[in-house]
């Protein structure tokens, strides 16, 4: 089997015009988790950059930032930080709020998912307008983490989220 080359992911990334609603081109990454070669190459190039940076946990956005951040970590030999939409968590949470088109929304963790100064990697699927990522990153700094980048298998360029991200090291293995 030749092994799949990151540049060559787009062939497994499908856009589903006006899903959830009108408007929105959805990038349906399952095609992608569904290949062997393709999802291996997509976990070598999300993980490649932070490899030599001590990554001690890997924290992943609710829900398709698990499936990429789960995978990130057992290379990188670090543990996983669910981040979740509210309500999900059992324990003592902390809550990041961020704005939606209307009104607004919250990410939370574990008060307890990061032990002080834990060296973090924030991953999720796609970077559209970057309020989900900000937040989240709010939200492991709150807990204690410092974060040493935040990882991204797609970055929509034309909604400049990486705005919202600047004092981090952002890194997007695909641009649209
Ligand atoms: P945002 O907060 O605007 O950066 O949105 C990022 C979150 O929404 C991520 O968790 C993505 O999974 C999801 N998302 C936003 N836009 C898209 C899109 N076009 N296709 C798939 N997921 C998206």
């Amino acid at each position: 089997m030749t092994a799949v080359q990151a540049p060559d992911l787009k062939h497994w990334v499908t856009d589903v015009p006006d899903f959830p609603k009108k408007g929105i081109v959805f990038k349906d990454i399952t095609p992608l988790l569904g290949d062997p070669g393709a999802f291996k190459a997509t976990i070598d190039a999300l993980a490649g950059p932070f490899e030599s940076l001590g990554v001690q946990q890997v924290a992943g956005v609710e829900s398709r930032g698990f499936l990429l951040a789960a995978a990130i970590a057992q290379k990188l030999g670090a543990g996983l930080i669910p981040i979740r939409k509210k309500g999900k968590l059992p324990r003592k949470t902390v809550q990041a709020e961020y704005a939606l088109e209307y009104g607004t929304d919250s990410v939370e963790c574990h008060a307890d998912a990061a032990s002080p100064g834990a060296r973090v990697l924030l991953v999720d699927d796609v970077l559209a307008t970057g309020g989900t990522a900000a937040a989240s990153a709010r939200l492991l700094e709150t807990v204690g983490a410092k974060i040493v980048g935040v990882a991204f298998l797609i970055e929509l360029d034309f909604l400049k989220g990486r705005e919202k991200l600047k004092s981090q090291r952002v890194h997007s293995v695909l641009h649209y």
